[in-house]
Formats: C-alpha cells, structure tokens, sequence
C-alpha cells in the first residue's frame, strides 16, 4: 500500500514556509496530497481555484505531488480516500498548541490515521498567510514570502 499523506490547510496564499514542508516531507512518502480545504459559508480572500492553480504550478515538476479541494472534517477525508497521515508543519509554541488539540481530537476519532509534524526552517518562522494577505492588500511587496511561480 503507498504512503501518502495529506498536507490540508487554507493556503490563503500558500508562502514557501509551506512549500518547504511539503519538499522536505516528500522523501518520507510515496506521495503528498495537498487539500485546500474550504467552508461554503466561509469566503477565502483568494478564489479557490487561484489558490489551487499556484500549488499546481510550485509543483508541476513533481509527480507525487497532488492538489485538490475538501470540504467538511480532515480525516473523514482522509479515511474516504485511504489516507493515512496527515502533515502539518510547526513555527511557534501557539501553532504547537493548536494542532495538538486537532491531532488528537483527529487521533480520537480515526486511531490509523496519524499525524505527522515537521518544524518549521528557523527562517520561515515569521511567515504567515495571513501576513502575506495583509502586505497584498496594502500594497506591499509579498513576492519574497511566495514561492517563484507564485506571481500575485
Ligand atoms: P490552516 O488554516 O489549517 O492553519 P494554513 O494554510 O495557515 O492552514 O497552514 C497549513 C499548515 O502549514 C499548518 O500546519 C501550518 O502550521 C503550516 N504552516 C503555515 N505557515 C508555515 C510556515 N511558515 N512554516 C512551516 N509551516 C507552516
């Protein structure tokens, strides 16, 4: 059976603090799968399918990379597709808070599907979407937080 592991998140944009997650995770698996997930009620700041598109293009010289969209729980994506890890990536103490409750809560409900985490490179810590977003929408210069192929 592959490897693979999802790696969900808004990615609203997605910054090179998550690309290098995912380039340093993919030695450890067969596959990655990164699921923008969205909330019908909830509007993102960027269109969904920008967002998937500039995944597409970060990655399209790696075939074990995939993108798609979710909606609705994590894991039940997971179990429903065979999915066995999910990849979440670390900066701070409050992002370590934050996703221990998530991946236990995730471990509570499906005990197969692990969670798998990686800290951040000392120099993507500062490196938040929600930063990017805001230094987008004033006007401000984000190209140096965005991957190559991420042009806004
Ligand atoms: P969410 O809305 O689920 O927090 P994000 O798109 O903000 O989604 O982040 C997705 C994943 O990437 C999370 O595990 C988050 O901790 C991680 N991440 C975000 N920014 C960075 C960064 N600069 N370095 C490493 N991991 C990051």
């Amino acid at each position: 059976m592959s490897k693979i592991a999802l790696f969900p998140g808004s990615f609203d944009p997605f910054t090179i603090g998550h690309e290098s997650i995912v380039r340093r995770a993919l030695p450890l698996f067969d596959g990655i799968t990164i699921a923008i997930g969205y909330n019908t009620n909830k509007k993102g700041f960027f269109p969904l399918n920008d967002r998937m598109k500039w995944i597409e293009s970060v990655f399209q010289n790696d075939p074990k990379v995939t993108v798609v969209c979710y909606e609705g729980l994590t894991v039940d994506y997971c179990v429903s597709h065979g999915i066995s890890y999910i990849l979440r990536g670390l900066r701070t103490s409050a992002d370590f808070e934050y996703e221990r409750a998530i991946g236990q809560m995730n471990r509570a409900m499906h005990p197969k599907v692990e969670t798998v985490f990686l800290l951040t490179q000392p120099e993507h810590t500062f490196i938040a979407s929600t930063i990017v977003r805001d230094i987008i929408l004033h006007g401000g210069d984000a190209s140096r937080f965005l991957p190559s192929q991420i042009r806004i």
